[in-house]
């Protein structure tokens, strides 16, 4: 079984889990809420202060570009949802495409959750 780490990184400690492990990790030494690592990236030894304030930083950047692109993401398929119905509505009523059209507006406000 694959092993992944989380780290604290206000302690600079490490705790290894199953990979498959989906709870909350404890930091042994605080007992604040372990930052999961995964099991490619090497934890610093603990001396390292630079290593574990670039891991830090990195782990940043990283986070902060896929909230950016899951952002852009949601954007985009809203603006789909938004031109599909538009689209259907614009052609002759029938039964279905009111129907496709009250599926698409239901997706459309989940969306926005
Ligand atoms: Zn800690």
């Amino acid at each position: 079984m694959a092993t992944s780490a989380w780290v604290c990184f206000n302690c600079r400690s490490a705790v290894r889990r199953s990979s498959a492990f989906r709870g909350e990790v404890p930091c042994p030494i605080c007992s604040k809420e372990c930052t999961f690592l995964g099991y490619r990236i090497l934890v610093p030894p603990k001396q390292k202060v630079r290593e574990w304030a670039a891991l830090r930083e990195q782990l940043f950047r990283e986070r902060t570009a896929r909230d950016v692109r899951e952002h852009e993401m949601a954007v985009r398929q809203r603006h789909d949802l938004e031109q599909e119905i538009v689209r259907l509505e614009s052609m002759p009523a029938n039964r279905g495409r009111a129907r496709a059209v009250q599926l698409l507006r239901r997706q459309l406000a989940g969306s926005n959750a």
